[in-house]
């Protein structure tokens, strides 16, 4: 489908005369005397045509009489000269299906691209088209073979379904007149019918469906930014999928009002609930209940579900003809505020829809696919782990960054992920076959036979070199010039562990204890923790293995922790400062990970520490509960290491006290760069806007090596950078020889490893400090290809 931004929203042209290209005209409201006479002679005629279109398919008889008859009720309910259906077919092509008042010939052989004529545009653009001189328009395609010729007016609507635009259905008078928005509105409303008459096989025979189904959703791709490499094929599941209507017309007006008023007090009801049970009026609770309130008070939300539902719809057909029909005018709106409130309506709209199911357990109601592709608006980490690890292929999602931790978790199970692939959710429904690119940030939706074969032959080169790197894990992680840099592996899950061997890491550089807390319902208790982390032990044998102290906050949220509704998460309450304003909870995990180590080694690091005061005040934790070891009579750690994450830029200031202090530091290039560029990790408006290799983020990291080496203070960096290849380069030439890093990631970064000269390489990194560039990624690529470097 076109796309549908920078299109005015509605076009009616009111008068007789001939009207401008592109002229908009919604108008403003007419004054309310007006609306509700018009509102009732509308609905009146749209319950009686609905009733008789009930009628109709009741009758039975093949699909195309039925659609044949259909045409014709509302050609006669609406006065119209002509009503004809057109349905999408393949290649964007839509076909006229049925028509009264054209040349019956014509059926089955008019076919118009997308926005080729006004069907077409009415189709490109997802919105209603009403013209009383439809000929003049410059839009206007004619066909002979229809017959249209005596036609003066014209008025198209959408047929939507799932978001998606599945044909077009247009009433023309021979004489000129003048539609306005009642008679847009009763056309929508019948038109929604008829959308779930054809998707249900009702309407256009199942054959015909089916082969229509194969080209006339047709293949599309959609744009996105890479988060995870790699290629997954599998039917999509969508984390919110919207429920489908099954019944679309009611005969008892009064009793969809009155299922309309419980389903809107028993949704009132749990938001109450989940607020109460948040104990806070912040963070999602709160926004949720703003949406809600805005939009239970916005009159014209509530009244327009109660007008749909007079015309004779189900209250859910009545909801989601709202939401079509905002979502239709909305097509175009560039604003992201008010986008964001549409998304917001959206959610309401789900809500609603599901409390009027009687259901608000989770849509996908534990019965996945085999195999499946998730498709979100946005995901928290933890809603990402709810779904079943062994099925999830791959992830699609409307937003997100490439340092959220969505992403990082993603990135820990090895699925692709495209993010930021605008529009997603509108094109792709449950069930359907999608393909996640994300070497090139790409989905392919219900992709033709060609594109899923060549997508099968890259997956085999890739599997063959998945093949090499694994061959690779027998080779030593050493420079062409003969330097030694250990890898470390990035953890957080059990499921992490077995990669520590598979991938020859050296040890785990980065533990994320929080994640563990963050797949549970309830508070870890001391010893479930204890158990957790001595597995994390066993596994890891004579490895070395980091724990970083629990950091949430941020995007990081726990299920069982008040959330505060912060306005700046990110600058907020979080990691080691929690741990420092709640130190029972910083010593019960402190404790637990004492009494896992029990006689082994335990290295222990602090995470966003900002003040050698907190480092202090941690540490001083940590010895408290050291010396209570004896009285449990639990052995103390053979040897123990304690150490800081480098990722607030005020420590680089305090590095003299600082290091003295410590045995280790990890650089946390995602948080690092998100506080020295004052760049929200989270954002994907901000994604690429500043580089890991910029001159000021690569002068600071090669500062902290040559401060660093000058303490003996052991140096690493755990950050997303470490595993791209190209950035890992950067990292060697800044004198890193410690890489903490993804599991997928090993492969490319040792190949890059063995390639690299990094004498030469620091000092061609020397020289490029200085440039006033904001970023050096262009020089050092032509670097390493300059220098067979492999990457
Ligand atoms: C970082 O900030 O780079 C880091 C490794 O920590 P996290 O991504 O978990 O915040
Ligand atoms: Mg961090």
């Amino acid at each position: 489908m076109a796309p549908n931004s920078g299109t005015p929203p509605l076009l009616i042209d009111p008068g007789l005369d001939v009207p401008e290209a592109g002229t908009v005209a919604t108008g403003a409201p007419p004054d309310a005397v007006t609306t509700l006479r018009r509102s009732a002679d509308a609905a009146g005629g749209a319950r009686r045509l609905l009733a008789r279109l009930r009628d109709v398919m009741a009758a039975g008889g093949t699909a195309q009489s039925r659609l044949d008859k259909i045409v014709m009720l509302i050609a006669a309910e609406m006065g119209a000269d002509v009503c004809s259906c057109y349905v999408m077919r393949a290649g964007e092509v839509l076909e006229l299906f049925a028509t009264i008042g054209l040349n019956l010939d014509a059926v089955h052989k008019t076919r118009l691209r997308v926005g080729e004529g006004l069907v077409g545009d009415i189709a490109a653009h997802a919105r209603p088209v009403a013209l009383a001189n439809a000929p003049s328009h410059p839009n206007f395609a004619y066909r002979p073979e229809t017959g249209e010729d005596p036609f003066d007016s014209f008025m198209g609507v959408p047929i939507l379904r799932g978001g998606r635009v599945r044909g077009v259905l247009a009433i023309q008078h021979i004489a000129r007149r003048a539609y306005d928005e009642q008679d847009v509105e009763t056309l929508e409303t019948i038109a929604m019918v008829v959308a779930e008459l054809v998707a249900t096989g009702e309407l256009v025979d199942n054959r015909e469906l089916q082969v229509a189904n194969d080209l006339v959703l047709l293949p599309s791709r959609l744009d996105g930014v890479s988060l995870n490499r790699g290629i997954a094929m599998a039917v999509a599941v969508l984390h919110r999928p919207q429920l489908t209507i099954r019944q679309m017309v009611a005969d008892d007006p009064e009793m969809e009002l009155g299922r309309l008023r419980e389903a809107v007090d028993s949704m009132h009801s749990a938001i109450d609930r989940l607020l109460i049970l948040s104990g806070e009026s912040g963070g999602e609770h709160h926004e949720i209940i703003e949406t809600y309130r805005m939009f239970a008070t916005d009159r014209g939300w509530l009244s327009r579900i109660r007008e749909a539902i007079r015309t004779g719809l189900t209250a859910e057909a009545a909801v989601q003809q709202v939401q079509n029909d905002n979502r239709a005018r909305m097509a175009s709106v560039t604003d992201s505020y008010i986008r964001e409130r549409q998304l917001d309506l959206d959610d309401i709209t789900n809500r609603l829809l599901q409390h009027l199911a009687g259901r608000q357990d989770k849509a996908d109601g534990g019965t996945l696919p085999e195999e499946f592709v998730l498709v979100a608006r946005n995901l928290g980490p933890a809603e990402l782990l709810d779904y079943d690890r062994t099925r999830l292929r791959g992830l699609v999602l409307e937003e997100g960054a490439a340092y959220s931790h969505v992403a990082i978790v993603a990135r820990a199970l090895d699925i692709p992920v495209v993010g930021q692939c605008t529009g997603v959710l509108s094109r792709v429904d449950p069930l359907d076959f999608v393909i996640v690119d994300g070497d090139h940030g790409q989905v392919f939706v219900r992709p033709a036979e060609d594109i899923t074969e060549a997508f099968l032959k890259s997956i085999e080169v890739g599997e063959e070199r998945k093949r090499e790197f694994a061959a690779a894990r027998e080779l030593e992680s050493v420079t062409r010039d003969g330097v030694p840099v250990r890898l470390m592996l990035n953890a957080g899950l059990l499921i992490d562990l077995p990669h520590l061997h598979a991938t020859g890491a050296d040890g785990i550089g980065l533990y994320r204890t929080e994640i563990p807390f963050m797949v549970r319902h309830t508070y870890p208790d001391t010893a479930v923790q204890k158990e957790t982390y001595a597995k994390v032990l066993d596994e890891a044998g004579d490895k070395p293995v980091t724990f970083r102290t629990l950091d949430v906050g941020g995007d990081k949220t726990l299920p069982y922790f008040p959330d505060l509704g912060e306005e700046n998460p990110a600058l907020g309450w979080r990691a080691i400062r929690i741990g420092l304003d709640r130190p029972a909870m910083l010593r019960k995990q402190l404790r637990a990970l004492l009494w896992a180590a029990a006689g082994r080694d335990l290295r222990v690091m602090f995470p966003m520490v900002a003040e050698v005061s907190e480092f202090i005040r941690a540490r001083r934790v940590l010895d408290l509960e050291l010396r209570r070891l004896a009285q449990d009579g639990v052995a103390p750690p053979r040897d123990l290491k304690v150490g800081v994450m480098m990722e607030v830029p005020a420590l680089l200031f305090q590095l003299d006290a600082l290091l003295p202090n410590i045995d280790f530091m990890s650089v946390g290039s995602n948080d690092l760069l998100q506080y020295l560029f004052a760049s929200d990790r989270g954002n994907p408006m901000l994604n690429n806007r500043y580089d890991l290799l910029s001159p000021a983020m690569l002068s600071v990291l090669r500062m902290l090596v040559r401060r660093c080496e000058a303490a003996g203070v052991q140096l690493s960096l755990c950050g997303e950078m470490a595993s791209r290849p190209l950035d890992a380069m950067a990292l060697l030439g800044c004198g890193f020889r410690t890489l903490s890093m993804s599991p997928g990631a090993f492969g490319e970064v040792k190949t890059m490893i063995r390639s690299v000269d990094v004498g030469v390489l620091q000092q061609f990194l020397d020289s490029l400090l200085g440039r006033p560039d904001r970023s050096l990624r262009l020089h050092l690529l032509a670097f390493a290809r300059d220098h067979g470097v492999r990457l």
